[in-house]
């Protein structure tokens, strides 16, 4: 059986995370998304609201589990006893980091393989930072994230009463 983590900050869940969970999941028997904790980098979402939205965003794949973590990523997928961390690359400049933290992560724990999926097409541009950027500004952030997360982005921006939903 092979377990995968697809560990990140998720602030918050859009399609393009998605994306990458469901062709995991395709391919790996039990995949946990985790949600980290810690990151060195401000987030708009607590922990526990980050973990809910992935929790409602991911609820009808029956062999993904959400779980929250601030451990050390390979420590923790040792913890939960899987074999791989699943990233997603985007645009080129995403090569690089993802390439540093796989080498990094293989030097902490050479047993834990890292394996990236390429973004689909249409998801190229997407990422949290983008998503809470148009949203801040009042944009439509519809077609980038599911409708649960549209409403949670809504409600930190634009507290009730202030604007048109
Ligand atoms: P982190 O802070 O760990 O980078 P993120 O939530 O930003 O956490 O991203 C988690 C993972 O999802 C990263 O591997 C990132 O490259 C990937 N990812 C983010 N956006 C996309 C996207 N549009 N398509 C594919 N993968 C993506």
């Amino acid at each position: 059986m092979t377990k995968v983590i697809f560990p990140g900050s998720f602030d918050p869940i859009h399609l393009g995370h998605l994306d990458i969970v469901h062709r995991a999941a395709n391919l790996f028997d039990e995949v946990v998304v985790a949600v980290y904790n810690r990151p060195l980098k401000s987030l708009l979402f607590t922990p526990k609201e980050r973990i809910a939205l992935v929790k409602a965003t991911t609820k009808g794949l029956e062999n993904v589990t959400v779980i929250g973590y601030d451990d050390l990523t390979v420590h923790f997928a040792r913890k939960i006893g899987a074999s791989a961390i699943v990233r997603g690359l985007r645009v080129f400049s995403d090569f690089e980091y993802e390439f540093r933290m796989a080498m990094a992560n293989k030097r902490l724990d050479s047993a834990v393989e890292t394996i990236a999926f390429v973004t689909d097409e249409q998801n190229t541009f997407l990422s949290s930072s983008t998503v809470k950027e148009i949203a801040a500004l009042g944009g439509d952030v519809s077609t980038m994230v599911p409708e649960i997360v549209l409403r949670a982005l809504q409600k930190k921006f634009r507290p009730e009463g202030s604007m048109e939903a």
